[in-house]
């Protein structure tokens, strides 16, 4: 079997403390993956700078002089580990077969990378990788992290459990991730909608071994607040639902309140004040809903999402217009 070209790729922001050891450690185990004739002389591990406010730029250009296995691509400003890594998959999928994400501080186990080609080896386009479990995390992180998962997935956005960015794709996988045209980008629940042959591989997730998370609480909560509204309209249905609970309520209580009146049983003006809030209060919930509908309607359509992804063609077999056949006599 002919042997296919690998290319890691890892977004880095600030990570100075931990890149010359990352590379070390990479580059050991793709040596030892190309010395087994497993994947080809050509592969490679990208790194990605996203705007680092430290010296990790220079030390991606001295990787490079040391030994050509090492590229470097260079953001110019912080755009944020979901674009640089989108940079970094598009950026080398021209030279690739396969490429795999990962995070430059090593939590990502980097002894199942063979797994991984093996995944592809046997027909997979995407493998993704998914933690056993999170014992390492904080309990704040995991508790965190999990809900997330599960929030997603009642609102319908079909994404992997426990599956971060450590995932491989191949190049056609790249090539029609290609065609999202969105901007606001959350690969963990489009990598989904792009259908093909997938597996999983386990890991166990490690510790950052230097240098501090750059995924703070805010950003965490900005990425999670990002993905859930770029993937579901459910937010907006929900407040229709509201708003016409609300009006069915407040149509018996009117009803209620008028009985009330007739019998006598009221203030002056109460019945007015009462049905009014319920009323109005209901249906501009309603209103808000349904002008939130259309406003969902427009969101998907400015987002121009590939609307199906060719998975095989059998075309290679059809006897092309200049290629006359052959009389059968
Ligand atoms: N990262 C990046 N740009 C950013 C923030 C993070 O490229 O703005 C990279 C970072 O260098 C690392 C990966 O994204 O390789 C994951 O970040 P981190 O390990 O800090 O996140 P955590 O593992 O704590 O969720
Ligand atoms: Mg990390």
């Amino acid at each position: 079997m002919e042997n296919k070209t690998l290319y890691l790729v890892i977004p880095c922001y600030n990570e100075e403390s931990v890149l010359r050891e990352t590379a070390k450690q990479l580059n050991k185990k793709m040596k030892a993956m190309i010395l087994k004739n497993y994947i080809s002389q050509n592969s490679k591990i990208m790194f990605v700078n996203d705007g680092s406010k430290d010296s990790t730029w220079n030390i991606i250009e001295d990787l490079n002089i040391s030994d050509p296995i090492f590229i470097g691509l260079k953001l110019s400003r912080n755009e944020g580990h979901q674009n640089a890594l989108l940079a970094g998959l598009m950026g080398s999928k021209k030279y690739a077969d396969m490429v795999i994400s990962l995070d430059a501080d090593l939590q990502d186990d980097i002894n199942v990378i063979e797994n991984f080609v093996e995944e592809y080896y046997a027909g997979n386009d995407i493998v993704y990788g998914v933690r056993s479990k999170r014992e390492k995390d904080t309990f704040f992180k995991r508790f965190t992290a999990e809900s997330f998962y599960k929030f997603m997935k009642a609102l319908g956005v079909d994404i992997v459990f426990n599956h971060a960015d450590y995932r491989l794709m191949s190049k056609r996988a790249l090539e029609a991730l290609e065609q999202f045209k969105e901007v606001n980008l959350f690969l963990r629940g489009i990598v989904p909608l792009i259908g093909f042959k997938s597996s999983i591989v386990v890991y166990e997730r490690n510790e950052r071994f230097a240098g501090e998370s750059k995924y703070p609480l805010k950003k965490m909560l900005c990425f999670a607040f990002d993905g859930i509204t770029s993937f579901s309209v459910k937010p907006i249905r929900i407040i229709t639902a509201i708003g016409g609970i609300i009006f069915i309520i407040s149509t018996l209580f009117f009803i209620y309140s008028l009985i009330m009146k007739f019998l006598g049983r009221t203030v002056v003006g109460w019945t007015s004040i009462v049905c009014s809030i319920w009323m109005i209060g209901g249906i501009q919930l309603l209103c808000l809903g349904i002008i939130g509908e259309y406003i969902g309607k427009i969101y998907s359509e400015v987002k121009a999402r590939p609307k199906y992804i060719i998975e095989k063609r059998l075309s290679e077999n059809i006897i092309s217009n200049n290629e006359k056949p052959k009389s059968t006599v």
